[in-house]
């Protein structure tokens, strides 16, 4: 999961603080050092740090000025200020042309990630805007590569603009973009060649297509899990093209947060996407202020929000808040949030969204494989209607048929049901307003 390390040792660095009255300059110095071995241990740019960690010190001095809040809720407050603010304060959006079709031109090396992109901002636009896009082949040194996005257009059900590998990628391109303008097409996104590293023969082919196609946007991806390596990247494909932004994949298995944390900052250009798995619908708009608390761990509500409502009706979340206070959610529920969640993506990326979810011990005992969900579902499936909306009625006899129903041991049906009966608990106690994550940081 994204970040765990430096929430663990940010938090740990502003517990000192609690229950102080007045933060010494001892005390100050002492809990920048933290802070400051903290982001260099999640792999932040150098100079990232000190600038970082000069601003929240100067502030931090002048903080027990501030009246309500205690100083260690005022560090916390500048921290999750300055880090917004080191990630680039607001989300940029696209960058769109007055006339069609938008250009967006897609650069990376290989493995960034970079076709599967392609592939999930056209279903972003096709489902977000109803949009007409067209994807364009133009990685003609990796063979597959032109397979691997054809699959993906196939997938999403976007078409696919391809010459083989035997024409100029520039011609190519010159031929998609005719082709997208007598079909009406809004968007073109153009997947262009990668390379192990940058070298100037790809730097030239990426100019010449800018020339060519003046895109509106040049979006740069980037593996997350390469940290300062994704940095230098950013440096050196913005030096020679002077892209418009980035976009961050494999954020999901990003343990320390380093490029996250510095691109903007290097590069002076937005981080426009983030993406956070393997699916097509894992790309999500980069919002450095929900970012910022997630990584400070005050979960990150508004993107869950978001996600829940993309594919779920108020109505729906109404009684679904009302089951959970009163206490009556029953498998039947837990099936259909079984079903949101797998579209959602990664269930632990999304419990940890959740305020105080972040690095709640609890969640470490919770075992989420993907494979589990299909086995908690065989579970389900075996028991009947009565059962399923009154887990009460499941004694050891029921249990037992429900385990030769599903064909999972018994002691997975007894660990299922005990988990499902603490996270009912948990839920419940949650949405009676007992949401501790952010108070118990802030020292209350
Ligand atoms: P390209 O060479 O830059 O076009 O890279 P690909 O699009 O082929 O991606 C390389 C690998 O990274 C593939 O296995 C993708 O499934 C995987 N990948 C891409 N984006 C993400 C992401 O956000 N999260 C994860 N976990 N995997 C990703």
């Amino acid at each position: 999961m994204a970040f765990e390390g430096l929430t663990e040792r940010l938090q740990k660095a502003m517990r000192n603080l609690r229950g102080k009255g007045k933060v010494s300059e001892a005390d100050l110095r002492e809990t920048m050092r933290e802070i400051r071995l903290a982001l260099l241990e999640a792999d932040v740019n150098f100079t990232v740090v000190r600038n970082f960690v000069k601003r929240v010190q100067e502030r931090s001095r002048g903080a027990e000025v501030l009246e309500g809040l205690n100083p260690a809720q005022q560090i916390v407050k500048i921290v999750n200020e300055e880090l917004t603010k080191t990630m680039g304060e607001e989300a940029v959006p696209l960058n769109k042309s007055e006339k069609i079709p938008t250009v967006i031109m897609m650069a990376g090396l290989q493995g960034a990630g970079k076709t599967t992109t392609v592939g999930k901002l056209a279903l972003k636009l096709k489902k977000e805007e109803n949009a007409r896009p067209l994807l364009i082949a133009a990685d003609v040194y990796r063979p597959a590569a032109i397979d691997q996005l054809e699959t993906v257009g196939k997938q999403i059900d976007v078409p696919v603009f391809q010459q083989g590998t035997d024409v100029n990628p520039v011609e190519i391109v010159r031929n998609g973009m005719a082709k997208a303008k007598e079909d009406h097409n809004d968007y073109v996104l153009i997947d262009t060649a990668g390379r192990l590293q940058i070298d100037e023969a790809l730097m030239d082919e990426l100019k010449n297509i800018k020339e060519l196609t003046h895109p509106d946007e040049i979006l740069l991806v980037v593996d997350a899990m390469t940290g300062q390596n994704a940095v230098n990247t950013a440096e050196g494909f913005n030096d020679a093209l002077d892209i418009t932004g980035v976009v961050l994949t494999k954020l999901d298995g990003d343990t320390r947060g380093g490029a996250a944390l510095s691109i903007r900052e290097v590069t002076q250009k937005p981080i426009k996407f983030v993406g956070q798995g393997e699916k097509m619908e894992a790309l999500d708009v980069f919002h450095p202020d929900r970012m910022a608390s997630r990584i400070l761990g005050m979960g990150d509500i508004l993107s869950l929000i978001e996600k829940t409502q993309n594919d779920y009706d108020e109505k729906q979340a109404k009684e679904l808040a009302e089951k959970m206070q009163n206490n009556t959610f029953g498998f039947e529920d837990f099936l259909d949030q079984l079903e949101q969640i797998q579209k959602m993506g990664p269930l632990d990326e999304i419990m940890k969204m959740i305020p105080g979810m972040a690095n709640n011990p609890a969640l470490k005992n919770v075992n989420m494989d993907p494979k589990d969900l299909e086995h908690i579902k065989a579970i389900i499936y075996s028991m009947t209607y009565e059962e399923r909306n009154n887990p009460d009625l499941l004694n050891p006899s029921r249990r037992r048929r429900i385990s030769r129903g599903c064909g999972r041991p018994i002691q997975e049906v007894n660990r299922m049901i005990k988990q499902f009966n603490q996270m009912k608990d948990m839920m419940n106690k949650m949405s009676n307003g007992n949401m501790s994550g952010m108070e118990q940081m802030m020292g209350n």
